[in-house]
């Protein structure tokens, strides 16, 4: 008898039918003598339309009533699967965050889990239910309703799967699992049956839209092995497991892309201390990320320095870059959105020569300009211009043998 904590997307349980189909599946899983805790998001896009409904009642909402009115999605789910988990004959009970014991910093819509205290759910577990978890909401320790952050649920089924010590956090969702590279972008993308926690952090983190980046950092950290599976097949999908160190690893495994970033280029500031320093403490002082950052080598004491952020924070990081433009003695500012990010990803590469001349000759033998580069010991990610960046994953699936037959 194993632990299973399910977690089903949006689109898992978009409608009655679908929510009947889950109810089934629960069903089976305690069929075949399992204990189960179930975890689900809002129906299909109702997140989405209760942002849209905020909005009009005002472009800036408190965000204490942001996330209020945001877990009322996740509360309509829980109870209408614990009411079709009854039809089946599944004695269940629905929990909120709160509920669940789910404890969070004060940090509304994007509050960090502090603790776990799942008594509620232990003891429902004992007395032989399927608890059913509202995703993406907790309660902060000043009592507060908050939520995790979009596409939080994740992080939910991670958290309770820890706490719970369960034996797998199945993520169920629209697609089959985690795939070599997007198959819209690249129609030749395989299905991958593993990824090791090191790669899925990479992969969530370059563009990879299958898992929360938060969601495996947890799992990582606890060492819950995840299977991201579809609710519509109900295949066996992918693992995402500590890496086995008697596996052979993939050199490269996955090729992922992201357009969500625009560059700054702050040009012609002088080389001596302090400069990145203003810079960059005047962007985090606004509240921004800062991704890729590339400084050139200093001609007659002049550089320039550029660095990626997301596009919607773009007017505000230009803000910010012009507000201190003067004092570190910046020639000019500018931008571009018309950029992308390709990269590749595989625990193999830390111990093969080679992978890094074979992407970039991949690019240039494609006629690919590189105009920003950085690497963690298993990735490499090139900035390009965005109008090149479906071609780049394609190629370079093919360059690194991962094209399915
Ligand atoms: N319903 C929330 C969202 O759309 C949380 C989730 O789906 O994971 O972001
Ligand atoms: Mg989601």
């Amino acid at each position: 008898m194993a632990l299973i904590v399910q977690k089903y997307g949006g689109t898992s349980v978009s409608d009655a039918e679908r929510i009947r189909a889950v109810a089934q599946h629960v069903a089976q899983t305690r069929h075949n003598g399992h204990e189960v805790v179930v975890v689900v998001s809002a129906m299909g896009k109702f997140t989405d339309d209760l942002i849209v409904l905020a909005e009009q009642i005002s472009p800036n909402n408190p965000d204490r009533e942001m996330d209020m009115l945001l877990t009322a999605g996740e509360r309509i789910s829980m109870a209408l699967v614990s009411m079709a988990l009854s039809t089946v004959g599944v004695e269940s009970a629905s929990f909120t965050g709160s509920q669940a014991g789910i404890i969070t910093d004060t940090t509304h819509r994007r509050a960090k889990i502090l603790e776990m205290r799942p008594d509620r759910i232990r003891e429902a577990l004992d007395d032989g239910l399927v608890p059913v978890v509202a995703g993406f909401q907790g309660v902060s320790t000043e009592r507060d309703i908050t939520t995790l952050g979009r596409g939080g649920s994740d992080v939910t089924a991670v958290a309770l799967a820890a706490a719970l010590k369960a034996d797998v956090c199945e993520i169920y969702t629209d697609v089959t699992g985690v795939f070599s590279a997007d198959p819209r972008v690249a129609p030749k993308a395989r299905q991958l049956t593993t990824v090791s926690f090191d790669e899925m952090m990479e992969i969530a983190a370059t563009g990879g839209r299958v898992l929360m980046l938060r969601s495996v950092e947890f799992a990582r950290r606890h060492n819950v092995p995840i299977h991201v599976r579809s609710s519509f097949t109900w295949e066996p999908g992918t693992w995402i497991v500590e890496e086995d160190p008697t596996m052979e690893e993939a050199i490269v495994s996955a090729i992922t892309d992201d357009t969500s970033e625009a560059k700054i280029t702050v040009a012609g500031v002088p080389d001596r201390p302090g400069v990145a320093a203003t810079l960059f403490r005047e962007l985090a002082n606004n509240g921004i990320n800062v991704d890729m950052i590339v400084q050139n080598t200093s001609l007659h004491n002049v550089t320039d320095i550029s660095f990626t952020v997301a596009k919607i924070e773009l007017e505000a990081a230009m803000t910010a870059c012009q507000k201190v433009q003067q004092e570190i003695g910046a020639v000019t500012v500018t931008s571009d959105d018309q950029i992308g990010r390709v990269t590749i990803v595989g625990a193999g590469m830390k111990s093969s020569p080679g992978v890094t001349a074979l992407m970039f000759e991949t690019l240039y033998n494609n006629g690919i300009n590189i105009e920003m580069i950085s690497t963690s010991s298993i990735r490499i990610s090139c900035v390009l211009h965005a109008d090149k960046v479906g071609d780049a994953v394609r190629h370079l699936h093919s360059a690194f043998g991962l094209d399915a037959e």
